[in-house]
């Protein structure tokens, strides 16, 4: 809800998600789904590549990982279910015909919760159904001519197709519920959710109306290939379509493209030149029937989802929102956390773990590349880390030095030892670190004397910097004071 000028105008955005599913092959033919690193062409069979007379196979795989998105959606699984011919022609498209679902999806009448401002909004789903991914076009330099060239090694790798009723009422709500859904896709492994590899597409439709006015005409805007894209499209569309009604004229109903460098959409087709894509029944596939049998052993593969976990985790341990936001991005890194912590572990132990995670071990992740669900230390060996650390025998400022050293495999109480990073046992030792930081720093010294306790901390600080980060701190304050109160 905004306020410009004398009226009131509410945003009402709907979107529609396009994921590539992860399957070992294609939608109908036995090629490899996995064609990114692939030469061009290599991944293609008459049923891919669109030859007469080839008839396809239904990816069974495919089918329950879209029936187990749905359900993870809070979807109805109907029991018959159909696939349908999308006609239009484009050079990435052999067939001339995609095989989608029109009338009949397999997934209908859905939710997705999510946290706004810290209450609880449902999103509606309006169905998810099965497609198949079309080729690719590369546009390039060839012999001095532009040329395009055709790569069919995408062309029927499973999609499914979600969409969005338009509950969503703000760019940043949106940009919200596509976090969120993409991170249900991957918790349950049905996709990479890479939106820069385009296994990930959003389309968004947005109208802009005075509140208690009739519905605002429905722009669509393709194109956008980021989180920020998304929400910046968005942004930019709400400014536009108010500008528009508030100089008293009506927006077109269109499609428009965003245009990333400019940070603009512009005008691709009107409602005029919209597509008919006359479509009817698939007649080489038979209908699908999931029998409710099939939809409760799909069930059964349903894992935790993240904002279920979220709770349990807050409610256990009492994190803080943030951190067990942080905590649950990636179920890899959760499953992670909560085996470090085990069924036994302690708020403290909880903490600990989490911290190391939520701040260095992440930084490192980020700072070696990794991808998010990847961290760079197993279960046993954060678990040891945590253990040398809790036992003292390694202090926390020698643990993060220690942290980038550690090798693969290599527990860090091994690491530790190898770099002569375990803590100091020898008091001696850091009783003269102790001392030479006394005779380094008399005015602290004094400060301490004429009452300002607080000045033993520089004191501590210099004695451990001397010892390499290697004195425990509670055994240097005591030290210190010892010798701070013979003077
Ligand atoms: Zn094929």
């Amino acid at each position: 809800m905004a306020r410009n000028g004398e009226r009131h105008y509410e945003t009402v955005i709907g979107l529609e998600v396009h994921a590539q599913v992860l399957t070992a092959s294609k939608m109908f033919c036995g090629c490899s789904a996995h064609y990114a690193d692939a030469p061009p062409n290599t991944h293609v069979c008459p049923v891919c590549g669109g030859f007469p007379g080839a008839l396809p196979v239904m990816n069974r795989a495919a089918v329950e990982k879209i029936v187990l998105t749905g359900l993870a959606l809070n979807c109805d699984v109907p029991a018959f279910s159909k696939m349908d011919r999308k006609n239009y022609f484009y050079p990435d498209l052999p067939k001339g015909y995609q095989v989608s679902q029109y009338d009949l999806p397999l997934c209908v009448d859905g939710f997705l919760e999510l946290a706004v401002d810290g209450e609880m909004r449902r999103i509606g789903i309006t169905r998810v159904h099965a497609e198949e991914d079309t080729g690719r076009l590369v546009h390039r330099r060839e012999h001095g001519r532009e040329v395009s060239l055709v790569d069919l090694n995408r062309s029927g790798v499973p999609l499914m197709e979600i969409v969005g009723e338009p509950d969503l009422r703000s760019p940043e709500e949106a940009r919200e519920y596509l976090v969120a859904l993409r991170q249900i896709l991957r918790y349950i492994g049905v996709s990479s959710g890479n939106m820069e590899e385009g296994a990930f597409r959003c389309d968004a439709n947005i109208s802009v109306r005075e509140i208690g006015g009739p519905l605002g005409a429905k722009v669509e805007i393709k194109n956008m290939n980021s989180f920020r894209a998304v929400e910046r499209a968005l942004r930019y569309e709400e400014e536009r379509q108010r500008a528009i009604l508030d100089a008293g004229d009506n927006v077109a109903q269109e499609t428009r493209g965003w245009v990333e460098d400019r940070g603009v959409t512009v005008g691709q087709r009107t409602k005029e030149q919209a597509h008919d894509y006359r479509y009817f029944p698939e007649p080489d596939l038979p209908p699908l029937h999931v029998s409710a049998e099939m939809a409760a052993a799909v069930r059964e593969r349903l894992p935790e989802l993240p904002m279920a976990r979220r709770q349990r985790l807050r409610e256990r341990f009492g994190f803080a929102a943030a951190d067990a936001a942080l905590l649950t991005a990636e179920r890899e890194v959760a499953d992670i956390f909560e085996a470090v912590v085990g069924a036994e572990g302690d708020g403290e132990r909880a903490r600990t773990a989490a911290n190391w995670i939520v701040n260095d071990i992440s930084g490192l992740q980020r700072a070696r590349g990794l991808p998010p669900e990847q961290l760079p230390l197993d279960v046993e060996q954060l678990r040891d880390l945590l253990d040398v650390v809790g036992e003292g025998a390694l202090t926390t400022r020698a643990a993060k030095e220690l942290l980038p050293e550690i090798a693969p495999g290599e527990r860090p109480r091994d690491a530790a030892a190898r770099l002569n990073l375990l803590a100091l046992d020898d008091e001696a030792a850091v009783r003269d670190a102790a001392l030479a930081a006394i005779d380094a720093f008399p005015a602290a010294v004094a400060d301490y004397a004429g009452g300002k306790t607080a000045a033993i901390g520089r004191l501590i600080g210099e004695t451990i910097k001397r010892t390499g980060g290697r004195a425990k701190p509670d055994q240097v304050r005591r030290l210190l004071e010892d010798e701070l109160s013979r003077r």
